[in-house]
């Protein structure tokens, strides 16, 4: 007779059901798993005959094959121990308990040798599946209250085999763990309050913020800017419910979700330039999720920008332009979201001091425009604002902090992206070229002020475009119906070109 339990593996982020099936029937004493990865099945096979033996079971003597399906999909073997070896122990003796106390149920957990569980990962895109398909849901421990945060379904804890097997026969409760409450902290890295100075890259901040715009910092070394980038999440809207799950589904898949079991403030990512690509990007054997998805919904900040190899660069294109990335591999492709805000930062030549008052740059035009001009176009294309952000005098350091707090910038940005919602449903950042036109009214003056500086500074039209757009942004924080004469003004301060652009004769 053949046994039949279901369980559960991920694809992308999303949970996708396993039937687990299992038949003994007599023969040459075997034990075969069909529907898996060749290279995991040796390991998989190893660990569950060695468990239910140490679980104080009897591994039969007998054929066992395991299928599971679909059969297409890329199973993560671990998840699938602990029902397969459910699946072995109910068919070889009917009498320890009955394949019907099977049904109804989905399991999952990675087997240890000794028979204790190991908990896995993505375990709360499962217990959605699980809770939808109205299956009581088995998970080790440690994941239990990941599997609670979100679904009411019926969760139900378990340490090792031989525990679920008498939690099944109902000769033991299950030990339900104290989950706490989820943070509703506002536990952000760095607040605006704590950088001193610096007001004109603190409210080019807030218009990123506001508009959701990529930005470029550049600046000498200790200067802050990697301070302004933490304080980021601390002014970004805050993550509807639908945000936090999807953020929270990315980090439990890639197995880097810490003790809180719902992420409610937006992720900030900042990898170092030596990421590898897949680090970067996602794959690798497990298909984990890479940073530009850890980075979804919140910022994804690149340090020294420059530094990082040119290819590395390249594939952000793909991401940035679509919101996810695609994996392809031998067994298939998946998919990760990946929107999140780019935040670059740069020294403004490769000795730190170029435009400095502190200290002389005694770096020669040649290598300037070479260091500038390794990040390339189309990357430049993404990126709405540039920043400058310069060593701040002692006597400001002193005079300490003016200007808003977070709490304040964030009351603003969330006024401008609802004004925005309303508007286009999305962030300006994102406005499509043909919206463009609709989208961002200008009165006359306004009209007549962009125009006249798109021809003098020569602008390209994508240049353009992108100063309709934080002039849009700047308006919708004023709460302005049409964009003015200022807002174009301002906008074009934060121009992208003028660092690439027109060489080195800024500041
Ligand atoms: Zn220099």
């Amino acid at each position: 007779m053949v046994v039949k339990l279901w369980s559960a593996d991920l694809a992308g982020i999303q949970a996708q059901p396993v039937t687990v099936e299992v038949d003994i029937s007599n023969g040459l004493s075997s034990f075969n798993i069909v529907g898996m990865p060749d290279t995991a099945i040796k390991e998989s096979r190893d660990r569950i005959r060695a468990a239910i033996k140490n679980s104080g079971f009897e591994f039969p003597g007998r054929r066992v094959t395991v299928n599971l399906a679909p059969a297409d999909l890329k199973k993560e073997s671990s998840r699938v121990d602990i029902p397969i070896a459910l699946g072995i122990i109910a068919s070889s003796s009917k009498k320890l308990f009955s394949p019907e106390t099977l049904k109804n149920k989905m399991f999952v957990g990675e087997l240890s040798l000794d028979g204790s569980v190991r908990p896995v990962t993505g375990i709360l895109s499962i217990s959605i599946n699980a809770a939808a398909n109205g299956l009581t849901f088995f998970v080790p421990e440690p994941n239990y209250c990941e599997a609670k945060a979100v679904e009411s379904g019926n969760v139900i804890p378990y340490r090792s085999l031989n525990q679920l097997i008498r939690i099944l026969k109902e000769i033991e409760p299950p030990h339900i763990p104290h989950c706490p409450e989820p943070e509703v902290l506002e536990n952000y890295p760095v607040t605006l309050e704590e950088i001193k100075g610096q007001a004109h890259a603190k409210r080019a901040l807030i218009l990123a913020a506001a508009g959701n715009h990529n930005l470029l910092m550049y600046g000498p070394p200790g200067a802050g800017k990697s301070m302004m980038a933490k304080a980021l999440p601390s002014i970004l809207p805050s993550m509807s419910n639908r945000e936090e799950i999807e953020t929270t589904m990315i980090h439990s898949a890639g197995g880097i979700l810490k003790e809180q079991s719902i992420i409610r403030v937006r992720p900030y990512r900042a990898p170092h330039h030596t990421i590898s690509h897949i680090g970067l990007i996602g794959g690798g054997t497990r298909l984990n999720p890479g940073e530009v998805s850890y980075a979804h919904n919140g910022v994804l900040f690149l340090d020294e920008f420059p530094e990082f190899p040119r290819r590395t660069l390249e594939v952000l294109r793909q991401p940035m332009e679509d919101g996810r990335v695609r994996i392809s591999r031998a067994s298939g492709t998946v998919e990760f979201p990946s929107r999140f805000m780019l935040v670059a930062a740069m020294n403004p030549c490769p000795c730190g001091y170029f435009g400095s008052r502190v200290r002389e740059c005694r770096c020669t035009p040649t290598r300037i425009s070479n260091y500038r001009s390794r990040i390339s176009g189309p990357i430049l294309d993404r990126i709405d604002l540039l920043i400058n952000v310069p060593q701040i005098p002692m006597e400001q350091m002193v005079a300490g902090n003016t200007g808003l707090t977070s709490r304040e910038a964030r009351q603003l940005v969330e006024q401008a992206r609802q004004i925005q919602f309303r508007r286009t449903r999305c962030p300006n950042a994102w406005i499509s070229e043909t919206q463009l036109k609709g989208v961002c009214k200008m009165e006359a003056d306004a009209e007549t002020l962009l125009l006249t500086a798109s021809r003098k500074m020569s602008l390209s039209s994508r240049s353009f475009n992108r100063v309709l757009k934080v002039a849009r942004t700047i308006a919708d924080l004023e709460q302005a119906d049409k964009i003015r004469a200022p807002h174009i003004a301002e906008a074009l301060q934060y121009k992208v070109s003028d660092f690439f652009e027109s060489g080195i004769t800024y500041d």
